[in-house]
């Protein structure tokens, strides 16, 4: 058996097998064998009903008793109800929205029900639980293994010596296995449990598996992690926790490592091919500068500088420059443009080089191209703006001064014949039909990656590769942008413009809104307008336990308008609406025909609506500090003072204390590093969307783990830059190119 082979060749899987593995990206063995657990459960100690306490995340096993389907007593919400009864004691189990769950199991099943214990003492329920069927005597062979060491969940009980004989020959030989001390429980999808996935990877881990370690064997040694071979065992069917973490770490070291030789690959590839050099004198440069409405920052200063001598070098620069909401990067960015079309391509006396500049939303990229036509007042160049809806031109033939609407294959053509120097756009850039003539320089706002190949096809037909400056505002902590922008170099913006009012945030107790509804009653009267961010759309949500206390989006439009703003317009934004609805509402908003807008967090990316100097943020411990920050980074463009109002659903002390440091934290990245050290790396907005696992986010809070991997990483790329001289590492490399996409 091959890591490669893909499963059906050693499975025979049912249809919704099928379907469910193929919904968690599972194909090959390799696949189902880096499917980790998600946590582990101590065998033989499953918790007892009689113990549990509200909060806890829990698997209990017992027999179901009076399972029934009925209507919440106020809600009217369809729910199932019922009890889970062992020999300790029972507790009520309850399934919002899902009155079909008394239909699909018999009272007296014996079951294993994992999930979050909820309510009060005396009235503990555990909320919407998924529940397998267990045999007797599966549960009989887990809690024969008592035993009373293994009991310390959490605190691992020592470990018996790394690496010793069992592992090596495990492959060969699991003619007979011993129960795990520990039981894996897996993140699971509808059509395969846990048990599935134990009794799938038993079966693999009892055959003969060719996996050479893509690990070079000094570097385990090095940084003591255990092989390929013993770390796959240890993380599935660990028997201590200590021999399962030290398998997480390996796997952890191994995802950050290989993600850092893409990067470190990409970085020697970049450095390989030519640029356009940039030659705009520096005292144009400063000129330019000069012209600007305020004296630049220091930071802004110093970013300026790092790019221009990226754009000097002939080689293509590859800068992230990183910056809170209002830190100025825009006039960074067009910094940077006037330095490109202030030189001429070479061998040229006419003519100018060429600058992209890509936003994520057709909002966005209308506000750049309207800054842009101001910073270049002093140095009137053509602007072009395409977008999905419609392309215009800066300046206009008829009326100087202002923009016009121009037909999109006129544009094209001037931009393919070099007479647009700067082209502003959403993702319709990218599009095949669009042609430079002479591109120099791509800035990119708010996109997590855009790599090499991207660049390449917006350079298209060009021998040269564009320079690239990326920015972001979004707070991310040193490991995970060490990680994920490995290929970049790194310029922050960490001071924003003097003589900024700073913003006023206060916590609003859940039961003490009305002194911030009468602050934001005399603000609207005086002009002004608000945000207001509830964590959901409709309610309720069937998938959550708290979900009939959450604030949603259309109950609270409806609930302030009738009884807190009833003179003013209130309307909703949220991210199930169409592009073109949500479009619609922003602008609407943006030209004060909406007072308040009532959103989901979708307002987080950078639109700016000056006159908006209000947001309220209801359920806002379900949001981590550094998307706190950024929601709170939609009121500070303004000269009047702007206020955030931080309302959490909970009085809890702990929650109190961690939203106090949105008041006192200096910038977004130290409240990143908070939510990373508080909240763990799930909280960071998904891995999925800068491409790491689950366990790789795990490494995110270990430093020196990430700076290791780096570090190795980058040695090897530098001695070997295509890996010729490692083989086995090139072909891991391109089978993850395969699964994962980070582009
Ligand atoms: P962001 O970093 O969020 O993209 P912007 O570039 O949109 O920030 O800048 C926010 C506001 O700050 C703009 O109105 C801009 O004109 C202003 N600004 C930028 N730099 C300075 C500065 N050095 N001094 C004063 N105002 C500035
Ligand atoms: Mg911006």
């Amino acid at each position: 058996m091959h890591l490669g082979d893909s499963l059906t060749d050693h499975f025979r899987l049912a249809d919704t097998h099928k379907a469910a593995l193929a919904k968690l990206g599972i194909k090959t063995v390799r696949d189902l064998l880096y499917h980790f657990p998600a946590r582990y459960e101590a065998a033989g100690s499953e918790a007892q009903i009689a113990g549990v306490v509200s909060g806890q995340e829990i698997t209990l096993v017992g027999t179901l008793e009076k399972l029934e389907a009925k209507k919440g007593w106020k809600s009217r919400i369809p729910m199932t109800e019922g009890y889970l009864v062992d020999a300790s004691g029972k507790i009520k189990l309850r399934w919002f929205n899902q009155p079909y769950i008394a239909k699909m199991y018999a009272n007296g099943t014996l079951v294993r029900a994992s999930g979050k214990i909820t309510g009060s003492e005396g009235k503990l329920y555990m909320a919407n639980p998924q529940l397998q069927k267990v045999s007797a005597t599966e549960v009989g062979l887990f809690t024969s293994q008592k035993s009373p060491e293994k009991k310390v969940l959490g605190s691992p009980v020592s470990a018996k010596p790394q690496e010793a004989g069992r592992p090596d020959h495990f492959f060969q030989d699991f003619s007979a296995p011993s129960p795990s001390d520990f039981f894996a429980v897996y993140p699971e999808s509808r059509g395969v449990s846990s048990l599935w996935f134990r009794s799938a990877v038993k079966k693999i881990l009892e055959q003969k598996i060719e996996a050479e370690d893509p690990i070079p064997a000094s570097m385990l040694k090095k940084y003591n992690l255990p092989t390929l071979r013993t770390a796959l065992v240890w993380v599935h069917t660990p028997h201590n926790l200590k021999d399962a973490e030290a398998a997480r770490k390996r796997f952890a070291f191994e995802e950050v490592f290989m993600i850092q030789l893409e990067r470190g690959r990409e970085r020697a590839e970049q450095a390989r091919e030519k640029s356009y050099s940039i030659n705009a004198p520096r005292q144009d440069i400063d000129a330019f500068m000069r012209e600007f409405p305020f004296e630049s920052t220091t930071a802004q200063k110093r970013a300026i500088d790092a790019i221009l001598k990226d754009m000097y070098s002939g080689r293509p620069m590859s800068r992230l420059l990183e910056g809170d909401v209002g830190s100025g990067k825009t006039a960074v960015a067009a910094t940077a443009a006037f330095a490109a079309v202030r030189t001429r391509p070479e061998g040229q006396t006419f003519g100018t080089l060429q600058v992209a500049y890509m936003a994520p939303t057709e909002i966005l990229a209308k506000q750049h191209f309207l800054s842009f036509i101001k910073y270049f007042e002093h140095f009137p160049i053509n602007i072009g703006l395409i977008t999905g809806s419609g392309c215009y031109k800066f300046p206009s033939k008829v009326k100087r001064g202002a923009a016009t609407a121009i037909s999109r294959t006129q544009l094209l053509k001037w931009v393919a014949g070099g007479e647009i120097p700067v082209v502003i756009g959403t993702h319709a850039l990218i599009q095949k039909s669009v042609q430079f003539k002479h591109l120099a320089l791509v800035i990119i706002d708010e996109q997590h990656r855009f790599g090499t190949n991207q660049r390449k096809k917006l350079a298209r037909k060009e021998v040269r590769l564009p320079h690239l400056l990326s920015m972001t505002a979004t707070p991310i902590p040193r490991t995970l942008a060490l990680t994920v922008y490995g290929d970049l170099d790194l310029t922050l913006l960490d001071e924003m413009p003097p003589g900024r009012k700073p913003i006023i945030t206060e916590l609003v107790k859940p039961n003490e809104r009305a002194k911030a509804y009468a602050l934001m009653h005399e603000q609207l009267a005086a002009g002004r307008q608000a945000y207001v961010i509830c964590p959901r759309i409709d309610e309720p949500d069937p998938d959550k336990a708290f979900a009939l206390m959450a604030k949603s989006v259309k109950e609270e439009a409806k609930r302030l308008k009738k009884e807190i703003f009833p003179d003013y317009s209130i309307e909703i934004l949220h991210s199930k609406m169409k592009p073109a609805e949500k479009d619609a509402v922003m602008q609407k908003f943006a030209a004060h025909e909406i007072d308040i807008l009532v959103a989901t967090s979708v307002v987080e990316v950078g639109v700016n609506v000056p006159n908006a100097t209000m947001i309220f943020i209801e359920g806002a411990e379900r949001f981590g500090l550094a998307q706190l920050h950024q929601l709170r980074g939609r009121v500070v463009r303004s000269n009047h003072q702007a206020y955030c109002f931080v309302c959490p659903e909970s009085r809890g002390e702990t929650t109190l204390a961690r939203l106090k440091s949105l008041i006192t934290a200096k910038n977004g990245f130290e409240l990143a590093e908070q939510d990373l050290l508080q909240r763990g790396p799930g909280q960071l907005a998904g891995g999925k969307q800068w491409g790491i696992s689950d366990v790789g986010m795990e490494a995110l809070k270990n430093l020196k783990l990430v700076e290791a991997a780096r570090a190795e990483a980058t040695a090897l790329i530098a001695k070997d830059s295509t890996l010729k001289t490692n083989p086995l590492l090139a072909q891991t490399l391109a089978e993850r190119a395969g699964t994962m996409h980070f582009e």
